[in-house]
């Protein structure tokens, strides 16, 4: 039996918002946060909680399914905001039980088309022996080989998700239990994924063999569990934070009970390292250290590799501010909130005018002038992707007055797309794949610009002797053109690995 949605609801009932970001597209965007929770009652609350803790990881959509055994399988699904959609009464009663799983997502308009409703996940999937609901993070490099193979083989796909994929070939599997048959499926699957699933009873996490994108466990109370893409979506919810999913590992909970399998071939970790510098939130924990102590770190090393003389370092707010604290504290060189950003932008102009598109980044971040006025000024931003925001914000500093403008970044040039669950441009689309360090700097028009280093940015994270070139210990791909996972779908759409370019 298909899980019950919404009385009422269709596709054309629900509203999109046009683009909850219509002035930043010069970010690299995550694309999926997920999480699980059992052995709660009103487990879809819990869901919703930590959900909204992991909307930076995804603004376009969400989705609920939850099993209550009167009820059987239900399901909410809805463009907007966790807390547009997830808070009202109605929505919430419509997803009760113990058991609930849940996912926020991001797409971009225009390079993927744009999203229907049925691409919203979790997605769910009717077996023999019952059914069971999934929710991906992550991206599935071979998904159009895959999708090509299952359509002859007679299976109809409902979505344009890669994601899709898993529910079909767990169809296929002739194993006789939903996480066998998930096993079965996710070894065919090549890339990246995170995943939390659920059948009537079992809460399921797994990791890709190299765990690229995260996953953590955590204890609600005595009897509960949750899963979730980082620790800031336990903290909501008052869960312990238990562990880290291992790479490559599946846990299943059941009756209060944690088992773990390794359904792959063993392979050395390949975690994203862009989770550190830009996609986790700070207040969360990765590796044991808190993200916001690593991005410290990060600034104070690229302090020491680029050093400036100036009067004042300031953050690009604010994903440049943990680190813009831990250059002025390696430096030296006072810190100063140079650039105020305007916490209530949010969805203010979702339909922007021309004019209103034309004053762009000012809408949202605007200079302290009596703090800049003929000083010379380190900008601290956590990464370059276009360029287009940069060169805006050093305008806006150099009207206020500023003498000198230093751009510091807390990451590598961002020269490669990722093909693991993260939104980025054509690789022509990013400056530092077409320009030099220098060139780049002439672009943006700034006194001085410097990256920290790959090497530097490994010390940062925790590797004392950086990055090790036969076998780096991080997936680095869109800094080093690098890919631990063929990218086999882009390869055949005319994609140029570094060593065949
Ligand atoms: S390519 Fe970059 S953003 Fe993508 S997974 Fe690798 S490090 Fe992360």
């Amino acid at each position: 039996m298909l899980p019950k949605t919404e009385t009422g609801m269709s596709e054309k009932t629900l509203s999109r918002p046009i683009s909850t970001h219509p002035f930043d597209d010069d970010k690299l965007r995550e694309e999926c946060g997920i999480f699980g929770a059992t052995g709660v009652s009103e487990a879809s609350s819990f869901v919703a909680l930590g959900l909204h803790a992991l909307q930076h990881r995804g603004q376009e959509a969400g989705g609920i399914v939850s099993y209550e055994p009167s009820e059987g399988f239900s399901s909410v699904r809805r463009f907007g905001l966790v807390r547009d959609n997830f808070t009202r009464e109605d929505v919430m009663a419509a997803v009760p039980g113990d058991l609930a799983i849940g996912h926020v997502r991001y797409s971009t308009a225009g390079s993927k088309g744009q999203t229907q409703i049925r691409d919203v996940q979790p997605f769910f999937g009717e077996f023999s022996m019952g059914g069971a609901a999934i929710a991906h993070n992550g991206n599935i490099t071979n998904a159009d080989a895959l999708r090509r193979e299952l359509i002859d083989l007679g299976s109809i796909f409902q979505s344009g998700s890669d994601s899709e994929c898993i529910i079909h070939l767990m169809a296929r599997s002739l194993q006789k239990t939903i996480p066998e048959r998930m096993k079965d499926a996710l070894r065919r699957v090549e890339g990246a994924f995170s995943v939390v699933a659920m059948t009537r009873t079992k809460l399921i996490g797994v990791r890709d063999p190299l765990g690229v994108r995260p996953l953590v466990l955590g204890r609600i109370g005595n009897e509960g569990w949750a899963l979730a893409s980082e620790t800031c979506a336990l903290d909501i919810i008052g869960a312990d934070f238990e562990r880290e999913i291992d790479p490559g590992e599946m846990v299943v909970i059941e009756n209060d009970k944690v088992t773990s399998h390794r359904p792959f071939e063993t392979r050395k970790s390949r975690f994203c390292i862009f989770e550190h510098v830009y996609f986790s939130r700070p207040d969360s924990q990765l590796n044991g250290r808190s993200v916001y102590e690593t991005r410290s770190a990060i600034g104070a090393e690229l302090a020491k590799e680029a050093p400036v003389d100036a009067d004042l370092v300031c953050p690009v707010p604010d994903s440049g501010t943990p680190a813009a604290i831990g250059f002025s504290q390696e430096s030296g060189i006072p810190y100063a909130m140079g650039i105020i950003r305007n916490q209530y932008m949010g969805r203010t102009f979702i339909e922007p005018t021309e004019q209103i598109r034309n004053m762009g980044v000012r809408l949202k971040l605007n200079v302290n002038r009596a703090l800049i006025k003929g000083k010379r000024v380190i900008l601290v931003d956590d990464s370059v992707v276009r360029g287009t925001t940069s060169r805006k914000i050093k305008e806006m500093i150099l009207d206020a007055g500023a003498a000198e403008v230093h751009f510091r970044i807390a990451s590598p040039p961002t020269a490669w797309p990722c093909f693991y669950g993260v939104d980025t441009p054509q690789r022509e689309k990013l400056l530092a794949a077409t320009m030099s360090e220098e060139e780049m700097r002439h672009h943006l028009g700034v006194t001085s610009l410097k990256f920290i280093s790959l090497d530097g940015l490994y010390r940062a994270v925790g590797e004392k002797s950086g990055r090790n070139a036969k076998e780096p210990q991080y997936c680095d791909a869109c800094f080093s053109g690098e890919y631990p996972v063929t990218p086999s779908d882009q390869i055949e759409k005319g994609f140029m690995l570094k060593a065949a370019e």
